[in-house]
């Protein structure tokens, strides 16, 4: 069943949802949410018999009780793929489509008529696959513009006598996401990473001589550190009025010196291909999208820290996600008030641990049992001797811990060792710290300062 709407109606559901995440829905209380979201998940459960996968689950069960839903992850996605869908795409048929996309770096092909295909990033196994149709994408582009640009740019979105808004994006995929909400009044440029990053310097730099600069800039943490330092350095001279950091985690660090180099915090865009996650505030809270998005969580450890969040996102319509385990530890304040500064009521993050095998598993000083290293606890220990380096890497391989510095000031590789072998005692638990030398990476592969290579 193709949702078979025109460009007016999508770019009217794009004002409207634009409205809503600007202006719209504040609650009472966190409870006066829940039951809000709660009824939005039971509609939504009413239309999940559109996908093959649900309808046999829900046929099984006709009893007047609500029926459990499994727990799905990334291979149960792959495997039930044709029926996980609600337009009985094939999972050959959607791979076929990314996979050229990907080879040829031309996103526009799409697989039913109108939908486009994201793969997830892979750094083990299989990449996941999602599809997204026009109307999920005019929903997104609504939350994440209604929700991070300032008011300097709505107003120049608004008057059409001003120059158009100038979006630079730096991505690793394809612009067909974004490109769905080209208008005259918004003009984005893309910057592939897979190509030169230095001919992209040379663009950024002739656009911002000629007074077309970027107004906003959009690009992975990781890039966004590359182009601050070179702002410092007085290398480039662009002066975005704002700076979004989207799919890496977002460490202080960078955040900081983002804002040195163009005097404003980044706001951030947690998003995987399975859903958009999390957006911050004009507060600088990271909030949980739970206004389209419910999150169960499988809390680990036992202090109420840290969860696996398991996702039900309620506004799907093409490629189901309904209680899907994501790969990614968050983490939460339990002491956190009820309501930001903001005036949400929704979630925050204290921070995105990333991916599980972020978390360092090493032996206890007895011996005995694998102590767990949460990556923020080494971020930290990191921290302290960073003036004496400019990035770094710590990869564990079996029980040993490798760690990488780039461009290390005399004895920095010392102190180094010392903060991590202080850190691990604290922990109860001990590691070999091995340093290697520094090998510079690919922009076109997502940054990972933190690794678990092997299961021990
Ligand atoms: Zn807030």
């Amino acid at each position: 069943m193709r949702e078979r709407i025109s460009r007016a109606q999508l770019t009217g559901a794009m004002l409207v949802r634009f409205g809503m995440a600007r202006w719209g829905r504040r609650f009472r209380s966190r409870a006066a949410f829940d039951a809000w979201q709660e009824r939005r998940v039971q509609r939504f459960r009413r239309r999940l018999v559109a996908a093959p996968f649900y309808r046999a689950l829900l046929d099984a069960n006709p009893g007047r009780r609500p029926v459990r839903l499994p727990v799905v992850d990334k291979t149960v996605h792959l495997e039930h793929f044709d029926g996980l869908n609600t337009r009985g795409i094939r999972l050959a048929d959607a791979l076929g489509v990314a996979l050229e996309a990907e080879q040829s770096r031309d996103f526009s092909p799409t697989v039913g008529g109108d939908l486009t295909v994201g793969l997830s990033s892979g750094t083990s196994g299989r990449r996941g696959v999602f599809l997204v149709s026009p109307r999920e994408r005019m929903l997104w582009a609504g939350t994440v513009l209604g929700r991070l640009l300032d008011a300097g740019s709505v107003r120049r979105l608004l008057l059409p006598w001003r120059p158009p808004l100038r979006i630079a994006f730096f991505l690793r995929a394809g612009g067909g996401l974004y490109e769905s909400v080209a208008s005259s009044r918004v003009r984005f440029t893309f910057f592939d990473l897979t190509e030169s990053f230095d001919a992209h310097l040379a663009e950024l730099r002739a656009a911002a001589d000629a007074g077309r600069g970027p107004d906003v800039l959009v690009a992975p943490a990781s890039v966004l550190d590359a182009l601050a330092r070179r702002a410092d350095a007085g290398e480039l001279r662009i002066r975005p009025r704002l700076v979004i950091s989207v799919a890496e985690v977002l460490e202080p660090d960078t955040a900081s010196r983002v804002e040195l180099a163009w005097g404003r915090p980044p706001r951030q865009v947690y998003q995987a291909t399975e859903g958009l996650l999390a957006l911050s505030c004009g507060h600088g809270a990271l909030h949980l999208n739970e206004e389209t998005v419910r999150f169960e969580r499988e809390w680990q450890g036992d202090d109420g820290t840290r969860f696996v969040p398991i996702v039900t996102d309620f506004e799907r319509s093409t490629q189901l996600v309904v209680r899907y385990r994501l790969d990614d530890v968050l983490r939460v304040d339990p002491a956190a008030p009820e309501r930001c500064a903001c005036g949400r009521v929704t979630t925050v993050l204290a921070g995105v641990d990333g991916r599980e095998d972020s978390v360092l598993r090493l032996p206890s000083i007895d011996g005995r049992a694998m102590v767990e290293v949460f990556p923020d606890a080494a971020r930290r220990a990191m921290a302290v001797g960073s003036a004496g380096y400019a990035d770094w890497r710590i990869r564990q391989r079996g029980l040993d811990v490798h760690v990488r510095l780039e461009e290390p000031a005399p004895g920095a590789p010392k102190a180094v060792t010392a903060a991590l072998e202080s850190l691990f005692s604290a922990y109860g638990c001990h590691a070999a710290v091995v340093h290697a030398p520094w090998e510079p990476e690919d922009p076109a592969h997502k940054r990972r300062r933190i690794l678990r290579e092997v299961t021990p």
